[in-house]
C-alpha cells in the first residue's frame, strides 16, 4: 500500500495533516463544538485520553490562546509536548491518575472535561462496549471531582446494548444529556459522544474515588431500565452538512482546484508499542525461526534415520 492511499481513503485524515492537526479526530471536537458551543467562557480544561492530542491543540488554540487559559492532558502513553498543556501519563481508570489530576483543579474548578477514551477494540462487541463503558465512567468519575457547577462534559461512548443505562447515570449529574455524531466520524462506527451540559449533581453527593468502574457483579440484562427510569436522549448530528462525508473516498486533488501534495504526519509517534519490532526489523532479526517441522517436506532430508 503506497502512503498516498490512506489519504485517499480518509479525507480527515489528510485534512488533518495539512491543518497541522496530529488526528483526524480534531475535526469531531471542532464539529461538536460548532453544535454545542462548547469552549463559550472556557478557560480551565482537562483532556483525557488525549494522546496524541490533537484534542489538546483544539483545546489549547480555543481557550488557551490568551495565555490565561489552562488545560491538563492525560493519556496511558506518552504525548510529545504542546505549549500550554499540562501533560500526565497515567491510567485514567487508576485512583493515582485521578488523584495527580484533582490536585491541579482544587481551589479552581474546570469548565469542562472531554474524554476521547478508547479501549483496544477486541472484536468482541460486548468486551469492547464494556471497556468503554468502564472508560467513560472513570471519566464521569473524576469530572466530578474536578468540574464546577454547570460545567460540561464530553466523552465518547459506543451506542450498544447498554447505552440508555449510561445516559441514565449521566443524567443524574447533568441537567442536559445528548449524543452526538459529528460527520467526521465514520456512520459505520458505533461511536458517538456523549455531550452533557449543566453539571448540576445530586443533593448531597460526595465524589468518592473509591468505586469509579462497574463492578465485576455487573449484569446488563439486570440493569437494563425501562418504563419511566428508561432515558431515551436526542441524537444530534454536526457539522456542516456541506462538509466532507467521512465514509467517502475522495480523489486526491480537492474539488476546491487545489493540486495533491503529500504532507506527512503533523507529529509521528513519539514511543509507539510497535517501536520494538521496528527496530529488530530494521537488524533483520525479526525473522521467524524457522523449525525442521515448519519446511515443506520436499526440502527435509529423509535420507538420514
Ligand atoms: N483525542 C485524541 C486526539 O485527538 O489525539 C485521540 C484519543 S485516541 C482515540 C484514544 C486514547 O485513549 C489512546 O491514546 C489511548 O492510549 C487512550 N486510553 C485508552 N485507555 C486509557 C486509560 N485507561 N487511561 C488513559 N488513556 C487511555
Amino acid at each position: 500500500m503506497g502512503r498516498t492511499s490512506k489519504d485517499k481513503r480518509d479525507v480527515y485524515y489528510r485534512l488533518a495533516k495539512e491543518g497541522g492537526w496530529r488526528a483526524r479526530s480534531a475535526f469531531k471536537l471542532l464539529q461538536l463544538d460548532e453544535e454545542f458551543h462548547l469552549f463559550q467562557g472556557v478557560t480551565r480544561a482537562v483532556d483525557l485520553c488525549a494522546a496524541p492530542g490533537s484534542w489538546s491543540q483544539v483545546l489549547s488554540q480555543k481557550i488557551g490562546g490568551q495565555g490565561s487559559g489552562h488545560v491538563v492532558a492525560v493519556d496511558l502513553q506518552a504525548m510529545a509536548p504542546l505549549p500550554g498543556v499540562l501533560q500526565i501519563q497515567g491510567d485514567i481508570t487508576q485512583l493515582s491518575t485521578a488523584k495527580e489530576i484533582i490536585q491541579h483543579f482544587e481551589g479552581c474548578p474546570a469548565d469542562l472535561v472531554v474524554c476521547d477514551g478508547a479501549p483496544d477494540v477486541t472484536g468482541l462487541h460486548d468486551v469492547d462496549e464494556y471497556m468503554q463503558a468502564q472508560l467513560l465512567l472513570a471519566a464521569l468519575n473524576i469530572a466530578t471531582h474536578v468540574l464546577k457547577p454547570g460545567g460540561c462534559f464530553v466523552a465518547k461512548i459506543f451506542r450498544g446494548r447498554d447505552v440508555t443505562l449510561i445516559y441514565s447515570q449521566l443524567r443524574v449529574f447533568f441537567s442536559s444529556v445528548l449524543c452526538a455524531k459529528p460527520r467526521s466520524s465514520r456512520n459505520s462506527s458505533i461511536e458517538a459522544f456523549a455531550v452533557c451540559q449543566g453539571y448540576d449533581p445530586p443533593e448531597g453527593f460526595l465524589p468518592d474515588l473509591t468505586k469509579p468502574l462497574l463492578d465485576h457483579s455487573y449484569d446488563p440484562d439486570f440493569n437494563q431500565l425501562d418504563g419511566p427510569t428508561r432515558i431515551i436522549v436526542p441524537f444530534v448530528t454536526c457539522g456542516d452538512l456541506s462538509s466532507y462525508d467521512s465514509d467517502r473516498s475522495y480523489p486526491l486533488d480537492l474539488e476546491d482546484g487545489s493540486e495533491y501534495k503529500y504532507t506527512p504526519p503533523t507529529q509521528p509517534p513519539i514511543s509507539p508499542p510497535y517501536q520494538e519490532a521496528c527496530t529488530l526489523k530494521k537488524k533483520g532479526r525479526l525473522a521467524k525461526e524457522i523449525r525442521p517441522q515448519d519446511c515443506p517436506i520436499s526440502t527435509v532430508d529423509t535420507s538420514q534415520p
